[in-house]
């Protein structure tokens, strides 16, 4: 069977990271965050993490170069043999480039969603979002709070606006996007289908739509 091999596209707030872990765990593939692979090598202190730790603190993109050589070692994991789910990769066309020149990052089989979603509805949704810096879940105080205000219904941690949710780096990841990552939706448009899919919509709604393409497909 040819690997499935999904890419989803959107600025921050779209809703990238709860559809790739759904269409991930459809699918029955890995799926790849660079946020959550970068945070992990913060966490642990690794060369990766020392570069990129103080420019995610700013909003600044981590540099292509960098995210390349990260998701090259990743797709080369046997667990990716049968597909994957990228999230958060490519963010410009350089990586885009990078990625048809992995090893498995070429030729066909490959599905892009664009995710889309109104940029007051963005701000809202960013602007709510809580973490748990014990187990990493991720809350929202208006869309889907605590069972305990402010606290995490795992272990009761206190939940913390993470430095990338704040609002001045929001914005900043947001003229980001729409310098960086907007053309890149344009360069894949030439090189073939992205199924632009409205994100403005209930979680679920957007998934079944995103399992319609995907069927279509396979
Ligand atoms: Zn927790």
């Amino acid at each position: 069977m040819e690997p499935v091999r999904v890419i989803l596209l959107g600025p921050p707030g779209a809703g990238k990271g709860t559809q790739a872990a759904r269409l991930a765990a459809f699918l029955q593939v890995p799926r790849i965050s660079t946020g959550d692979m970068l945070r992990d090598a913060i966490a642990r202190g690794t060369e990766v993490g020392r570069k990129a730790g103080p420019l995610m603190e700013r909003g600044n993109l981590v540099p292509d170069d960098l995210l390349i050589a990260l998701i090259t070692e990743r797709i080369a994991q046997p667990d990716c043999a049968r597909g994957f789910v990228l999230d958060g990769f490519p963010r410009t066309v350089p990586q885009a480039e990078g990625l048809a020149r992995m090893p498995g990052g070429g030729g066909s089989g490959w599905t892009l969603f664009e995710v889309d979603v109104p940029r007051e509805e963005l701000l809202r949704r960013l602007s709510g979002r809580r973490w748990c810096p014990t187990c990493q879940a991720t809350y929202h105080t208006v869309y889907s709070p605590p069972r305990r205000e402010g606290l995490c219904d795992r272990d009761g941690t206190p939940l913390v606006l993470r430095e990338d949710d704040k609002e001045d780096v929001v914005a900043q990841r947001l003229r980001e996007y729409d310098e960086s990552t907007a053309p890149l939706i344009g360069y894949y448009r030439d090189r073939g289908e992205v199924h632009r899919i409205d994100g403005d919509r209930p979680v679920h709604d957007v998934f079944e739509d995103m399992k319609a393409t995907l069927g279509v497909r396979a």
